[in-house]
């Protein structure tokens, strides 16, 4: 009879395990990245030992973790062929030491609110497999020449037992008998999908078997060999258990002969991650190909990625990783990237802003970092001095990237640009050291589609607009102005996307002088013939008067002007101020609050040319008996080359280009 032994957990607490369950009731698969991760840890240290020596491998030796789910015991198993543990270290690290940790760690978090947990529930180890089982086993044996098995059992509550178990092979085996509210952890595709989160890239390698398809194989085999006595059919069943032993003798043997019949043709088992992930590797190492094949299975995006950064850092800490660059094909697609972030190979979160820089978010990559204190809350993280030279390192990184292609790939750069525009505009509004090194590597694109800088673009133009930059948010309804602007060949540039209304005010901000102007907000002198405002007040007063009897608008601001194009009639024009305010406001939604005569009649002009006949026309014939109608139509053309009329406008714009239309073929 194998001694027993009997006693009781060293805990604070009177019972730790309902705390567990409710306090990780929101992501409890966790527990199977604990357990795995150990599994892991203790193949790892294996390996380590054999190589200085402390240990001799048997030579064929292949070291893995088993994760078999059975549906029908409702027991989900680990099972790694490591350093295993002796019953002293059995004590020592799980009776003790472990539950301590996991009770301080509770200690400490219990009260915090749900916006201050830790990282990925990191650190809580081995306890956490009681968030779904009510009671778990351990059956392990030591490394050691002479080391006895041990069995160890809890069923949740303060005791555990300890006796001698029955494993002959090193490494340990856990199983957990799933709590029923849990059982979901005993089906193969939820646990696959665990699997494939947590664990896709760690650094041993893990099979998964369902237990009960296992079974059910061995059945069908055992069916079609009728002569096989009946006891074939457990040893079948036990075949799975076998070989996460460690045991191979279901291996083809040197003669060719499998000694398991039939099934010589099998194809091999398939470790379920990827031992040795890219990011691991070293540049130098790594194929263009291999690095689109890496982006695409990770992040299930098969539009290519523009391009990427692999970091690999050892001093003065350890940081490996590989950033893409992704396409952002239609202003539809959201801005929205993710940043996987490992801890040695072990995956803990997505998009932690505590660590990544909030504007790299826009990017898809992963971060693998075994330095960082994870077993620490996301605030004391984000306070960490620590964290944060790792997230000014990255930040770093990707500024270089991005300004030694500048220099060196200057024509790539552009190709990507309005990709990389949104990206790096909101790294500059974000972070004033990517502000400070990226800011002499924004580009603008001009009314010719070329790309220049800020400075480029004030230099060409520095006699016809001193430190006046031209822009267009929409080159279509703007199409009027931009036509204007190249017939006097003044350049404007374009700015579509809706981080440059921002940006822009960022840019005068940094560029002391610089202004930005929408090409429709103002009149420049180069347009129009220099003469004395005063010379002009009789006739502005005059349409000015006209325009507001036949638009029926009392508010009507009206400026006359002289400007060279004759065939342009009119044109509204719209301070860049007023119009800034009122974009954000109706981002604020505050257009109803607002008293709508703050800005006159929405702060706009109406500019008419005295050049243009049709101006003239008016001018001469106040009384005309179709004046009217010409005013309206001007004002209505001016509008639509501003902005796109309201329902009811374009409706009577309509009917009343159908009438002009009828009138010249009376
Ligand atoms: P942590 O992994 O953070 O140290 P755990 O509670 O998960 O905390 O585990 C406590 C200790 O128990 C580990 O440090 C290790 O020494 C031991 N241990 C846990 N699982 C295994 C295993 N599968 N094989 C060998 N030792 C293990």
């Amino acid at each position: 009879m194998p001694r027993k032994k009997k006693g009781s957990l060293s805990i604070n607490s009177d019972n730790i395990f309902p705390i567990i369950k409710k306090w990780l009731y929101s992501d409890h698969d966790i527990f199977i990245r604990e357990l795995i991760s150990n599994a892991c840890d203790a193949v790892t240290k294996l390996r380590k030992l054999a190589l200085i020596g402390e240990y001799e491998e048997p030579e064929d030796t292949r070291y893995r973790i088993d994760v078999i789910a059975s549906p029908t015991d409702k027991t989900l198993t680990f099972i790694d062929n490591g350093i295993g543990m002796t019953a002293e270290e059995v004590h020592e690290y799980i009776n003790q030491i472990a539950f301590s940790g996991a009770s301080d760690f509770l200690e400490k978090y219990k009260d915090k609110a749900t916006d201050d947990q830790i990282i990925g529930h990191f650190g809580l180890g081995f306890y956490s497999a009681f968030m779904v089982a009510d009671k778990v086993t351990i059956n392990t044996l030591s490394y050691q020449a002479d080391a006895e098995p041990v069995f160890w059992e809890c069923d949740g509550g303060t005791e555990y037992t300890m006796s001698t178990g029955d494993r002959d092979v090193h490494g340990t085996e856990i199983t957990l008998y799933l709590n029923e509210d849990c059982y979901e952890f005993a089906n193969e595709y939820r646990v696959k999908e665990v699997l494939e989160k947590y664990c896709s890239f760690m650094p041993e390698e893990i099979y998964f078997t369902n237990a009960d398809a296992a079974k059910e194989e061995a059945e069908d085999v055992i069916d079609s060999e009728a002569s096989e006595p009946e006891e074939a059919k457990e040893d079948k069943a036990a075949d799975a258990k076998e070989e996460a032993a460690g045991n191979d003798e279901t291996e083809t043997d040197e003669d060719g002969n499998d000694e398991a019949g039939e099934e010589a043709e099998e194809p091999k088992e398939q470790p379920i991650n990827d031992t040795h992930p890219l990011w691991t590797k070293h540049p130098n190492d790594c194929t263009e190909e291999e690095y689109k094949e890496f982006y695409r299975k990770v992040f299930l995006d098969f539009k290519e990625p523009l391009f990427w950064i692999h970091l690999n850092m050892d001093y003065p800490f350890n940081l490996k990783g590989i950033l893409y660059f992704p396409k952002f094909n239609s202003e539809y697609d959201t801005l929205e990237g993710t940043i996987k972030l490992y801890n040695n190979q072990v995956f803990i979160a997505d998009n932690i802003k505590e660590v990544i820089p909030e504007f790299l978010l826009l990017l898809k990559g992963v971060i693998d970092c075994p330095d960082l204190p994870l077993n620490v809350s996301r605030s004391a993280l984000q306070n960490d001095g620590f964290v944060k030279k790792i997230s000014d390192y990255i930040t770093k990184k990707v500024a270089d990237k991005l300004s030694g292609m500048f220099k060196t790939e200057r024509e790539a750069y552009e190709s990507y640009w309005e990709d990389l525009s949104p990206f790096i505009k909101f790294g500059c509004l974000k972070d004033s050291k990517f502000d400070e090194k990226m800011k002499d590597y924004i580009l603008y694109r001009n009314l010719e589609g070329k790309y220049l800088t800020l400075s480029d673009y004030l230099e060409a133009g520095k006699d016809k607009y001193e430190n006046t930059v031209f822009y267009t948010d929409d080159e279509k309804v703007q199409s009027q102005y931009i036509n204007m602007f190249k017939e006097q060949g003044i350049d404007a540039v374009v700015l579509t996307h809706n981080i440059d209304t921002p940006f822009i005010t960022h840019q005068e901000q940094k560029n002391e002088g610089v202004k930005f102007t929408r090409i429709d907000s103002d009149i420049t002198n180069t347009f129009k013939e220099d003469i004395p405002e005063e010379e002009l007040k009789d006739t502005t007063d005059k349409l000015t008067e006209i325009f507001k009897k036949a638009l029926d608008n009392d508010k009507l601001t009206v400026k006359v002007e002289k400007l060279k194009n004759a065939a342009i009639s009119s044109m509204i024009t719209l301070p860049e101020e007023t119009r800034r305010m009122q974009d954000m406001m109706k981002m604020y939604n505050m257009m109803g609050a607002m008293d709508s005569s703050m800005f006159g009649d929405g702060g706009q002009t109406l500019v008419l040319n005295a050049n243009n006949n049709l101006v003239q026309y008016i001018l001469n014939n106040p009384e005309g008996e179709n004046t009217a109608m010409v005013c309206q139509q001007l004002y209505d053309l001016a509008l639509l080359a501003h902005a796109p009329l309201e329902a009811e406008a374009m409706t009577k714009f309509i009917a009343r280009s159908n009438e002009i239309l009828s009138l010249m073929t009376k």
